[in-house]
């Protein structure tokens, strides 16, 4: 039975980045058996422009009804005046929301071919490959209460809670074990177990989930430490798991480790492997409509989907392969473009990984 896919642009370079996505996926139906259907659907400005929404209630009902949702990105200076209930991020945030995607997986891959792009030294993030799995939906960015209060002396005070359930925390930790699986079987569990009792339970409950998976190598370190570890030596990770925020932070320094903003893709997860897939970057307004956006992170981004949606791991290895293969002919965008390389346009960089598949 062919699986739906909701294709969503949504604004920016969202457009160019998708339409090379979607060549990518199409070749893949032509050519190699994959049973898709491909819905078109609005997201974010253009959404809002169209119908006074950034999440209109078809697009919502689209992406229920989908097994998985390919994103561009939101946003851009022509809505940032916008009342912040029809900004176009809360276009994204809602379909996290309404679809349960609780878990958010960043890998963090340094092609050798691009290893000059890193601020790092080459040989410490060369052939770095690790995935962080990021709590989304719960811990200290949804807890409640929070607030600005005005204490007896007249002073404010600002609080947020950090709150996580067992289940919570049981089913992302499942998460991150399952994919480990498909991995090199290490987990390492970020926390401050020393400080937040929040933590303290997330450091117990890790631990009985990793009871389950006896094949995988669960460790703990407290987040300041992991901060450290990341940029010191980042290649003795494998899979780490932790909370929303720390896993907010950590993400972003693990993606500048590699340099390129536009090689990165993510994965949004429910509890049945139903997810959203896009780029990490935003819709990039400084070069939108140029025709030099990188469109590699999007295509990666449907390796991902191939693999944790379609459950078609060849596939995902053969898209893998293919923009491996690009990087080794010296084909660039302009963003990871050097001197002896071969420039392209979004769409030539779409085409040649099409040409690789
Ligand atoms: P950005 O990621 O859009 O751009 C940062 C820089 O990286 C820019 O110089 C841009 O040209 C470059 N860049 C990004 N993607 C690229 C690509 N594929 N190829 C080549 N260069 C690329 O971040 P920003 O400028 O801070 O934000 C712009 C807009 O995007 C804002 O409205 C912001 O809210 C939104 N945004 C959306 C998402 C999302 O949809 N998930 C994420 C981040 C930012």
């Amino acid at each position: 039975m062919s699986k739906k896919i909701l294709v969503l642009p949504g604004d920016g370079i969202g457009q160019e980045i998708v339409a090379e996505a979607v060549k990518v996926l199409r070749c893949l139906q032509a050519d190699h058996g994959l049973a898709v259907e491909l819905i078109d659907g609005v997201v974010g400005g253009t959404a809002y422009d169209q119908t006074g929404s950034p999440l209109p209630e078809e697009t919502l009902a689209q992406a229920r009804a989908c097994d998985a949702v390919l994103l561009g990105a939101v946003g851009g200076p022509k809505w940032e005046g916008l009342d912040i209930a029809v900004r176009p991020e809360k276009g994204l945030l809602g379909l996290r929301k309404e679809l349960g995607l609780f878990a958010n997986l960043r890998p963090a891959i340094l092609y050798p071919q691009l290893a000059e792009a890193s601020t790092l030294k080459a040989e410490v993030v060369s052939g770095l490959d690790l995935m962080i799995v990021r709590e989304l939906t719960g811990g200290i960015y949804f807890g409640q209460p929070r607030g600005v209060r005005t204490l007896d002396n007249g002073e404010r005070e600002g609080f947020n809670t950090l709150v996580y359930r067992e289940s919570e925390i049981e089913r992302i930790v499942r998460s991150a074990m399952e994919i480990a699986m498909r991995r090199n079987k290490r987990v390492c569990s970020v926390d401050k177990a020393n400080v937040l009792e929040a933590t303290e339970l997330w450091r117990e409950v890790a631990n009985r989930v990793g009871q389950e998976y006896p094949e995988v190598e669960l460790s703990h370190m407290y987040v300041d430490n992991a901060a450290m570890q990341l940029v010191r030596a980042p290649k003795q990770f494998d899979v780490m798991v932790t909370t929303n925020m720390f896993g907010d932070i950590l993400s972003d320094c693990a993606a500048m480790l590699t340099g390129s903003i536009g090689m990165l893709p993510s994965a949004s997860l429910d509890a049945n492997g139903k997810g959203m897939y896009e780029p990490i970057h935003g819709s990039a307004p400084d070069i939108a409509g140029k025709g030099v956006a990188n469109p590699l992170a999007t295509i990666l981004s449907v390796a991902m989907m191939l693999r944790y949606s379609l459950n078609q791991p060849e596939l995902a290895e053969r898209v893998e392969q293919a923009v491996q293969q690009v990087l080794s002919q010296g084909l660039r965008t302009a963003d990871i473009d050097s001197p002896g390389m071969t420039r392209l346009t979004t769409a030539q960089m779409g085409d040649a990984v099409v040409a690789g598949l």
